[in-house]
Order: structure tokens, then C-alpha cells, then sequence
């Protein structure tokens, strides 16, 4: 029996790409010359595509592939895959949800402490000179008593909320439906941004979720409050959150995440009350290792016939 053939859009670990290897007649579209020329040739006979959160996979290159059965990708997030030119086709898409909840929610808690007890700049005071020169720096915000308002209370959200509670903090969330947990549900983004002095996205990215966190929710987060981001940056309106952060109407903001990727708005490097972090949040060897052998695992099993580990929709 011939291996099947399977198109890699954007590599996972060594590891698992050995597996692959091992598994499939694998086809390199991240490293073809000529994408067009390569996808034109490999085309036909694949039957599988492996991809990432930041690549994903268009309906133009779905439509391009006949024989195309599954889609796996190495991240939770699907909003850069064409899930409806998928299920049209009944294709399957597998994720990889959970195996980076807690390295995500770790992100999400050290971005509150790096904005919060401004350590971004507390590092440039003591590396520039400026402590001797200037003498003790600001005195920053304690972090217990404070109100964290989660949006999206998924796995990632109740992981950060779990993380929080130690600190001494008081958690509400909102999310598209109440859950049966402890925090204070909010109705509204808005109504979670009044009631918050730490605002964390936790949603997905996507047409669903598209500037969610608006104008208006972002001066409501306050000259006193915090935007944590490490969901997807679509999430928030970017142009004016960077207005808000340089004019006071919002504290400071704590991203991992942005509109554009991997080329951040350079307004935001210039900022002082910014922690910027490279979309990194599940960047660990043990959880990119996790996320790629599910990868591993999904596709195994759609081959042998077996239910899909971790499907999509
Ligand atoms: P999840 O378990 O599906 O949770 C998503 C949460 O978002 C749910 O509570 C859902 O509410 C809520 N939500 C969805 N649409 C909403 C809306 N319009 N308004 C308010 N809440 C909404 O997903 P997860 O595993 O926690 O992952 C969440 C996201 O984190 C991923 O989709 C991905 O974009 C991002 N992420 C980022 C990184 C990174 O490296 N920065 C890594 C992994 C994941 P309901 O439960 O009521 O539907």
C-alpha cells in the first residue's frame, strides 16, 4: 500500500515531523521556491494537511486539493483555517486543545504582574542608569483586592481565573453564556470592562469575536486599568487601543497578540506602559511538543479509521 500523501503548510517539532516522514509521503509547501508551481503538482493526490495557529489554511487551498480529507493544525485556534469550505466538504479539522492551557494562563499572569508592578520599566531604570541617578522608582499597584474581568471563560479563561485566586484577587467574567462557577457573571463586554480593574481576553479569534473589545470597552477598562491580550488581536480594536494607552485613557496594556503579526504596530514599542510578548504564550519545548504529537496522534487516527482525538466542531 503507498503512504499517503500529506502536505505540511507549516512544520510542527523534529519529533513528530519524523513521524510524519515515517507515516506519509510528506510534501514541503513551507519550504517550495515556487508555491504556486509545487501545489499545482502535489495537488491531486493529497490527502492530508498539517498547518499552525499563525498559517492556517484558505478556502483557496482547499478548493485546490480534490482529494483532501483532514486538516489537522497545532494549535487550539482555527480562526486562520476556512472552517465553512471545509464542512462543506466534509473535512475534518482536528486542534489541539488543552495540552497549552496552563503555559497560555501562565502568559496571561506574568503579562499582569509585568504591567500591573511595571517590571518592563523597573528593568530600564536599573539597566539605564537611572536608579542611581534618579533614586527610587514609582511605587506600582498590588495585585491583591484587585477585580480581574475575564472574557471567555473557555479552558484558557478558568485556568487564568484559577492562577488569579491565590494572588488575592476577585474574578467576573463574561462569556456567551453564564457558567456554573463562583466569579460574577457580566452581561456585556462593556459591563465587564466597568466592573474591572484587569481586563483579560480569553475568547477566540475570528469573524465572531472581530473588535469585541471596542472603543468604548477600552476607555471603560480606564486610565487606571489593564488590557491583558492572549488571545488573537482581531479581538480588540488595535488603533484604538494604542490611541487610548498614548493619550491615558487606558493604564496599560500586556500583549501577546496583535493585529498584525509578526510586524506589531511600531506605535506600541515606543509605549512605556506596554509588555509585548512575540505570540508566544503556548512557546514551551514540553507543550509545542504536546500540541505537535496530537497532531501526530489525530491524523493516526483518521487513518486507521478510529475517532478523531480532538475534532473540531
Ligand atoms: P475555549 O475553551 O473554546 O474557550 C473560549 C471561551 O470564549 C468560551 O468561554 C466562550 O464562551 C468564549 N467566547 C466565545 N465567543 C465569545 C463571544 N463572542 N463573547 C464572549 N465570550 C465568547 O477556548 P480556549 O482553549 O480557552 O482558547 C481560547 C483562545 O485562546 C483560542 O481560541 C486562541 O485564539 C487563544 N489562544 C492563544 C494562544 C497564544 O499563544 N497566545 C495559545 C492558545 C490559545 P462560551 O463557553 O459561552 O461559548
Amino acid at each position: 500500500m503507498p503512504l499517503p500523501d500529506l502536505l505540511v503548510l507549516s512544520m510542527i517539532r523534529p519529533d513528530q515531523m519524523r513521524q510524519l516522514e515515517a507515516a506519509y509521503t510528506v510534501h514541503r509547501l513551507d519550504l517550495a521556491e515556487d508555491p504556486v508551481a509545487f501545489l499545482a503538482e502535489v495537488a491531486p493526490r493529497i490527502r492530508a494537511a498539517v498547518t499552525t495557529g499563525g498559517r492556517g489554511i484558505t478556502a483557496d487551498e482547499v478548493a485546490a486539493l480534490p482529494a483532501l480529507e483532514i486538516v489537522a493544525t497545532s494549535s487550539v485556534g482555527t480562526d486562520k483555517i476556512d472552517l465553512g469550505a471545509c464542512a462543506a466538504r466534509g473535512i475534518h479539522v482536528t486542534n489541539t486543545p488543552d495540552v497549552l492551557t496552563d503555559d497560555v494562563a501562565d502568559i496571561a499572569l506574568g503579562l499582569i504582574l509585568m504591567t500591573r508592578r511595571r517590571l518592563v520599566e523597573g528593568h530600564a531604570y536599573v539597566a539605564s542608569g537611572a536608579w542611581a541617578q534618579e533614586g527610587p522608582f514609582a511605587l506600582t499597584s498590588a495585585l491583591k483586592g484587585k477585580k480581574v474581568g475575564i472574557l471567555g471563560l473557555g479552558r484558557i479563561g478558568q485556568a487564568i481565573a484559577a492562577r488569579c485566586l491565590p494572588f488575592g484577587m476577585r474574578v467576573g467574567y463574561c462569556a456567551r453564556s453564564e457558567k456554573p462557577v463562583d466569579f460574577e457573571f457580566m452581561p456585556s463586554p462593556q459591563a465587564l470592562a466597568e466592573w474591572s480593574d484587569i481586563f483579560v481576553i480569553a475568547t477566540p479569534g475570528g469573524a465572531q469575536t472581530e473588535a469585541l473589545v471596542s472603543k468604548e470597552v477600552i476607555e471603560a477598562i480606564g486610565p487606571r486599568g489593564t488590557l491583558i491580550n492572549i488571545a488573537r488581536g482581531s479581538v480588540v480594536d488595535e488603533a484604538a487601543m494604542i490611541a487610548a494607552l498614548q493619550d491615558g485613557r487606558l493604564g496599560s496594556a500586556g500583549l501577546d497578540v496583535f493585529a498584525r503579526e509578526p510586524e506589531a504596530d511600531k506605535a506600541l514599542t515606543s509605549l512605556h506602559n506596554v509588555a509585548l510578548s512575540p505570540h508566544h504564550a503556548s512557546g514551551t519545548v514540553e507543550t509545542r511538543d504536546a500540541m505537535a504529537q496530537l497532531v501526530v496522534d489525530n491524523l493516526a487516527a483518521h487513518f486507521a479509521g478510529a475517532p478523531l482525538l480532538t475534532p473540531v466542531g
